[in-house]
């Protein structure tokens, strides 16, 4: 385990003169702790008043969060601090400038932060969820993500004439990045249909009719014909990536596509620069999806409600890693997942089978991604992987602050580096001798803004 150098003491500047001062409200609360305090030097009302793009401008009326903004400040210098830098901490504070990290001093500093016996990470992230998927929810989940210090999440699947509108207040400084994968592509009948209807029934999408989920909710195509009109149809949606369903594809129960169907889908997607996520259901199914040219496995067998079938289907060969890591094809876990289930013995069946896939796809050098597929907030996968105790904290953080990547591949994020967007988490203990550090979360930034969540806020359930 990487030691710790001591902090260095703030400097008498964070102290002169303030003109303003914030509380950052504590989500967590920090007993034993130093509180972060944040500081406007005062360089004259002129400087002060010298701010980058306006926050109103980005913040529409139709903001859902009641997460709050600071006034937005130029530059931000860090006084103390460990610093994560993907190995370790580290004891070289970085500044941040219009939104971004610079390793060299400013020459003004608006804003100095004491981050004395804080552990700086990068933001965390939800690489597989549905929970962000339509106004009435989405508030609560902002502030449930953001109060996680989860800031990039994936939809894997929804409803786009729900979701889309949401893309106005989101991917913001004060709420969440979130991509939408729309419709999954399967097959007439085949999961997630009956899931989508059930929740008609509950009436959890307002006055929909299950005839209106075909080509929102899921795209059910058996051929190359029914592939190109469904695929003309997502795209008019204009999804952020692709997701797919292999259920047992080459057994006689199969649903969801046709191998051949997947090949033809991610070469479309390939074409148009859209990543392709398989829910792959067996081990199999994840060998199927990499020969396709897959980017994503959304989930890591086994499913707990099928385990039945028996750990033939779930445990995965080492072929099968070592094609996945070769292709550069990523995994979410979502093993959090069994906790849902509650035989005590098939629980522990599936424990050891996680246990055992992730050490294969670990060693093989496969790309593990934290993703939960429920309503938590990828805070719940990364501790029940903790739980798992298959690998230790610097590898799980890691894991874990890489995720945002894999999400948004195009953005300099998920690391604490110069010409990063600067997004940060400031925690009050050492995730890296307590991994559970990762709850205890005093201050959040994003892009240069320190967010400020409401009072009572409550974080993952
Ligand atoms: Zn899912």
């Amino acid at each position: 385990m990487p030691s710790v150098p001591p902090f260095p003491r703030a400097s008498s500047r964070t102290h002169s003169s303030p003109v303003y001062r914030q509380r950052i409200r504590h989500t967590v609360p920090a007993a034993g702790c130093l509180a972060v305090l944040l500081f406007l030097i005062a360089f004259g009302s002129s400087t002060v008043s010298a701010q980058p793009a306006d926050p109103a401008e980005h913040v529409s009326s139709t903001e859902p969060s009641t997460s709050s903004l600071s006034s937005p400040p130029q530059t931000i210098a860090f006084t103390g601090g460990a610093w994560y830098d993907g190995t370790g901490f580290v004891n070289d504070p970085l500044y941040i400038e219009n939104g971004r990290f610079i390793a060299e001093r400013p020459a003004s500093i608006d804003t100095t932060i004491a981050l004395d016996r804080h552990f700086v990470v990068p933001p965390f992230a939800e690489a597989h969820t549905h929970r962000i998927d339509q106004k009435g929810t989405l508030e609560g989940a902002v502030d449930a993500y953001l109060a996680d210090g989860v800031f990039y999440v994936a939809n894997l699947n929804n409803i786009p004439a729900f979701a889309n509108p949401l893309r106005d207040t989101l991917d913001r400084e004060n709420t969440v990045d979130v991509a939408l994968a729309h419709g999954g592509f399967t097959s007439p009948g085949g999961h997630p249909q009956p899931l989508y209807e059930r929740l008609v029934d509950r009436g959890i999408y307002s006055d929909w009719t299950k005839e209106q989920l075909a080509g929102q909710a899921f795209h059910a195509v058996t051929n190359s014909e029914e592939l190109r009109t469904a695929y003309e149809t997502i795209r008019a949606d204009e999804p952020d990536l692709i997701k797919a369903y292999l259920m047992f594809a080459e057994t006689k129960n199969a649903s969801g596509l046709t191998p051949a169907v997947l090949a033809e889908l991610v070469e479309m997607a390939r074409t148009d620069g859209l990543r392709v996520s398989v829910h792959a259901q067996s081990a199999n199914d994840m060998h199927i999806a990499a020969e396709a040219g897959a980017h994503q496995i959304a989930h890591m067998p086994p499913m707990p409600f099928q385990h039945d079938d028996g750990e033939k289907w779930y445990l995965i060969p080492d072929s099968t890693a070592q094609l996945l890591a070769e292709r550069e094809v990523s995994v979410v876990t979502t093993t959090v997942l069994a906790d849902g289930f509650d035989d005590g013995e098939r629980k522990e069946r599936v424990r050891s089978i996680q246990r055992e896939n992730l050490s294969t796809l670990h060693d093989a050098g496969v790309h593990l991604l934290v993703g939960s597929d429920t309503w938590g907030t990828g805070q719940n996968e990364a501790l029940y992987l903790h739980g798992l105790d298959v690998f230790d904290n610097q590898t799980l953080l890691r894991l874990w602050t890489d995720t945002g990547r894999s999400i948004f591949p195009d953005r300099a994020i998920g690391r604490l580096a110069p010409d990063h967007e600067a997004s940060l988490l400031a925690l009050t203990c050492n995730p890296l001798s307590d991994f559970t550090c990762v709850e205890k979360i005093d201050l959040r930034i994003k892009q240069g803004y320190v967010i400020e969540l409401p009072p009572q806020t409550t974080s993952s359930p």
